[in-house]
């Protein structure tokens, strides 16, 4: 899964703000520069379920500017983001 894919599919389920998208770090989500802003811009984009495929390139751009760097990299036995160095045990 990629974190594009993972972004769509958290567009498509409609999750609420608090949830985080699958194989992102939940502690650099959880700040308004990354999550927060993800949140308002596919709300301004009235992107939902119905024309999310339509505008992958644009969910792209956002994820370049708001997801990638939050992306947990499997180290040994744990889950670590490069961002705040959390660790996180396999799930
Ligand atoms: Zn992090």
């Amino acid at each position: 899964m990629s974190v594009l894919s993972n972004l769509m599919d958290y567009i498509k389920k409609e999750k609420k703000r608090e949830e985080v998208p699958h194989g992102l770090c939940p502690n650099c989500w959880g700040r308004l520069e990354y999550g927060g802003e993800f949140y308002k811009a596919v709300l301004k984009e009235n992107i939902d379920l119905n024309n999310v495929e339509q505008h992958k390139g644009w969910i792209q751009a956002l994820a370049t500017k708001y997801a990638y760097g939050l992306e947990l990299k499997k180290k040994g036995t744990e889950w670590e983001c490069e961002l705040c160095n959390t660790k996180y045990e396999h799930e």
